[in-house]
C-alpha cells in the first residue's frame, strides 16, 4: 500500500513579498518549456526528518508552475530501515561491518518497490540511498535519473559506498548538498542547498500567544532562558551531549533545556535512543523531553520562536535544516562544524561553530551572558537563510536541472 503523503499549498503570489514580484516571474519563465513534462520524485520516508519537509514544500510549488509532478515513497519493512539505517550511519562515516545479507535486504526491497513504483515519468529524482538501485528499472535510453544524495559522504565506509557507488555511477547527474560531499564520479555533479519554506507552517510567524500556550502545555517556563535541539532521537545529533553542555550551562544560568523529537517512519533506532537520553536527563525538572508527533510542524515552529538559543549539537550531519529554521526566526543558533550546518552558520556572523561539550556549553554561556550580541547573529542568521536557502531558490534550481535533462527534446 502506498502512505498517503501530507503536502501544503500555499500559492506561489504570496512569495512575492518576501523575495520580490521579478523572482517569481523568473520561476514562471524557466517553468514554461517544462509545462507538462512528468517528474517523478521518490524518498523514503513521508514525515519525520529534512527530505520528507523539503518534498511537502517543492512538489506542490512545481504544481502551481503547471508540472506534471508527482511524489512517492518507497515502501520497506523493519529489516530493510534496519538495513538502511545503518548505511546511513556508516556512510556518514561511523564503523559497520556490513553483511552479505544486509545487501541481499537491501535489493530485494528496491526490487520489489521497482513494481510498485511509477518509475515511468521523464524524468525520476531519486533521494537518497534507500531507494538508489530502483535504477535497474530504467529502460536504456528512455527517460532521465537523477539522484539526489542528502547525506555528507566525505568519508563514507568503503564497502557500503562502493556496493552504492555501482548504482549511483549509471544516473545522469547526482546532486549533493555540499562540494565536501560530492565523490569521485563518472556523472555530473551539481551543488544543491536544502531550504526551507518561509510560509509553510514550520516557519510562519506566529500569535504570541500560540507560542505561551505551547511552553504552557509542556510546562516550561517563558521566564528562563530556554536552551532548544530540535532532532530526531538520533546519535548522530548527540541529544546526550546536549544534556552534558547543559549541565555546564546550569552552573552558571537558571535555563532549561529543551529536547524535542518526533520519529520518521525509516528510523528504527529512535526508541532506544530515547531511553539513553532519558537515562541522562535523570530527574531533573528543567530538562524537557517531548516526544513530538512526527508531524507537529507548529508546535516546532513555537518552540523554536520561543527558545532563548538554538543548538545543533550533531556529530554528523547532511545539511541540518533545523539550522536553518532557527536562523530564520532570528535564533541565536550554537551549533557543530559538521556536515552541512557551516554552510549556514559563519562563525560569530550569523552563529556560533563548536566541537565539543565544552565549546558548545561555553559558546551558550557567552550568548546568554551578551544578549546584544545573541540578536545580531540571528539577525544576520535571517539574511543569510533569505539569500541562500528558501524553498524558491531551490525550485529555481530544479528547474534548471529539468531543462538542461530534457533540451532539445
Ligand atoms: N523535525 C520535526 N519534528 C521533530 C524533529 C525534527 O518536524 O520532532 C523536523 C525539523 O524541524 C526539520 C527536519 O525535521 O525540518 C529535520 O531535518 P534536518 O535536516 O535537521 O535533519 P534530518 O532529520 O533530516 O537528519
Amino acid at each position: 500500500m502506498r502512505e498517503t503523503l501530507v503536502v501544503s499549498r500555499i500559492p506561489l503570489d504570496h512569495y512575492a513579498e518576501l523575495i520580490g514580484a521579478g523572482e517569481i516571474e523568473e520561476l514562471r519563465a524557466l517553468a514554461k518549456p517544462l509545462q507538462g513534462r512528468s517528474i517523478e520524485m521518490i524518498n523514503s520516508t513521508a514525515v519525520g526528518g529534512g527530505v520528507a519537509e523539503i518534498l511537502n514544500r517543492l512538489v506542490p510549488l512545481a504544481e502551481e508552475l503547471d508540472l506534471n509532478i508527482k511524489w512517492d515513497v518507497m515502501s520497506g519493512a523493519e529489516d530493510f530501515f534496519d538495513v538502511t539505517k545503518s548505511f546511513h550511519n556508516a556512510l556518514h562515516g561511523e564503523p559497520y561491518h556490513a553483511s552479505p545479507r544486509d545487501f541481499e535486504i537491501f535489493l530485494a526491497y528496491n526490487e520489489h518497490n521497482r513494481t510498485t513504483l511509477p518509475l515511468d515519468a521523464e524524468i525520476v529524482v531519486i533521494h537518497d540511498p534507500q531507494p538508489a538501485a530502483l535504477i535497474d528499472a530504467r529502460q536504456p535510453g528512455s527517460n532521465h535519473w537523477v539522484w539526489r544524495c542528502h547525506i555528507d559522504l566525505s568519508h563514507p565506509n568503503r564497502a557500503v559506498w562502493e556496493f552504492l557507488e555501482k548504482f549511483v555511477s549509471r544516473y545522469d547527474g547526482a546532486m549533493f548538498s555540499s562540494p565536501e560531499f560530492s565523490r569521485q564520479l563518472p556523472i555530473p555533479q551539481y551543488l544543491f542547498y536544502p531550504a526551507i519554506d518561509p510560509l509553510s507552517e514550520k516557519n510562519c510567524p506566529l500569535d504570541q500567544e500560540f507560542i505561551e500556550q505551547t511552553l504552557h502545555r509542556y510546562q516550561i517556563d517563558a521566564q528562563r532562558p530556554i536552551l532548544t535541539q530540535i532532532s530526531r532521537f538520533d546519535r548522530l545529533k548527540d541529544p546526550v551531549g546536549v544534556i552534558r553542555a547543559y549541565r555546564i550551562v546550569k552552573r552558571y544560568f537558571d535555563c532549561q533545556l529543551v529536547l524535542a523529537g518526533g520519529s520518521a517512519a525509516d528510523d528504527p533506532e529512535g526508541s532506544i535512543v530515547l531511553k539513553e537520553v532519558r537515562r541522562e536527563a535523570g530527574h531533573d525538572p528543567d530538562i524537557k523531553i517531548l516526544e513530538l508527533p512526527a508531524w507537529a510542524p507548529l508546535e516546532v515552529n513555537a518552540l523554536q520562536r520561543a527558545s532563548t538559543i538554538v543548538i545543533q549539537k550533531s556529530l554528523r550531519e547532511g545539511f541540518g535544516l533545523t539550522v536553518s529554521e532557527a536562523l530564520w526566526k532570528k535564533k541565536p543558533v550554537v551549533a557543530s562544524a559538521v556536515g552541512g550546518i557551516p554552510t549556514q552558520i559563519i562563525h560569530k556572523h550569523t552563529g556560533l561553530l563548536t566541537h565539543s561539550v565544552e565549546g558548545t556549553a561555553y559558546q551558550m554561556r557567552f550568548l546568554l551572558s551578551h544578549p546584544e550580541i545573541a540578536a545580531k547573529l540571528g539577525e544576520h542568521g535571517h539574511e543569510h537563510v533569505k539569500e541562500n536557502f528558501l524553498i524558491t531558490q531551490k525550485l529555481k534550481r530544479y528547474l534548471a536541472l529539468f531543462l538542461m535533462l530534457t533540451r532539445g527534446q
